[in-house]
């Protein structure tokens, strides 16, 4: 990749194509390099599962015979670990996926306003012991893929639970505004430092790994919900105080059938 064309002393057609040359290669080095960086920070994340998993296991060679509960404990710390290495394959695909162009919507038109309504429904339900609220405005549909948008707005969900204390509230909102649906899961958590909002969605990103360690997140979450919404010819806007609280507002187009952008003219 370290071909570059020298383009002083050329003719003006020749200097063109050699600028525009050049500017692909560095595009592509580019790209090589995030791919690069995705498979090594993605090996880094699966070797932690796996030592773990390796660890238990020699404790369970040997003293599992004879102790009943180190045969109990050994099971289920295996067990668990291979859902969270599970989850995380789960992940990496689906980016790989949508960097190979291969990750299929498939869309029809439905109620925003029900699947907000649901996701309401199922967070009150797992009973984590925040106030939840809502503000949601009926007869809201739009054209797109259902159970990637609710899979997306779930990310959202999870992480407002995730980073806000029992005590707090998480509020759901959805209106219409300029020809956009507004989605909005809002908390009143630990909130976001400023230095860390322009780094948000990046891969792997996480605020502070010993701040989020225990969350038991890869920092892919969020990656996942913008390809979903880009996908969608949306955009997502945060807004956050450390201290104070988060708010994520998804827009997204109501019309039918919207221009489709593809997520590698992410920006
Ligand atoms: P993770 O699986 O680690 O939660 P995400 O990609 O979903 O990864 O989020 C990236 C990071 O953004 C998180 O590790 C966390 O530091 C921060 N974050 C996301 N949502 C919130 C929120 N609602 N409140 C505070 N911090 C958040």
């Amino acid at each position: 990749l370290n071909v570059r064309l020298n383009v002083s002393d050329t003719s003006d057609e020749l200097h063109e194509m050699a600028l525009t040359f050049n500017r692909m290669m560095d595009r592509l080095e580019k790209a090589y390099e995030k791919q690069n960086q995705f498979v090594s920070d993605a090996s880094h994340e699966l070797r932690t599962p796996i030592s773990v998993i390796q660890g238990y296991a020699r404790m369970l060679e040997r003293w599992g015979k004879d102790d009943k509960d180190i045969l109990q404990e050994g099971i289920s710390a295996i067990n668990k670990e291979a859902v969270n290495m599970q989850e995380l394959v789960e992940k990496l695909l689906f980016i790989a996926r949508n960097d190979r162009d291969t990750l299929l919507l498939v869309r029809e038109r439905f109620s925003l306003s029900d699947m907000m309504e649901e996701l309401v429904k199922e967070t009150r339900m797992l009973n984590t012991g925040h106030a939840i609220k809502s503000e949601i405005s009926p007869d809201i549909a739009m054209y797109g893929d259902h159970a990637r948008i609710k899979q997306a707005l779930r990310i959202f969900t999870d992480n407002a639970l995730k980073y806000t204390p029992v005590d707090g509230a998480v509020t759901f909102g959805l209106y219409a505004e300029n020809g956009y649906a507004v989605a909005v899961v809002e908390d009143t958590g630990i909130g976001i430092p400023e230095k860390d909002l322009p780094r948000i969605f990046d891969r792997f990103y996480r605020v502070d790994t010993a701040r989020d360690r225990h969350s038991g997140g890869h920092g892919l979450g969020l990656s996942i919900a913008r390809i979903i919404i880009l996908r969608h010819g949306g955009r997502i806007k945060i807004a956050s105080r450390e201290g104070e609280g988060t708010r994520f507002s998804v827009y997204l187009p109501l019309g039918d059938e919207p221009e489709e952008r593809r997520s590698s003219e992410e920006g």
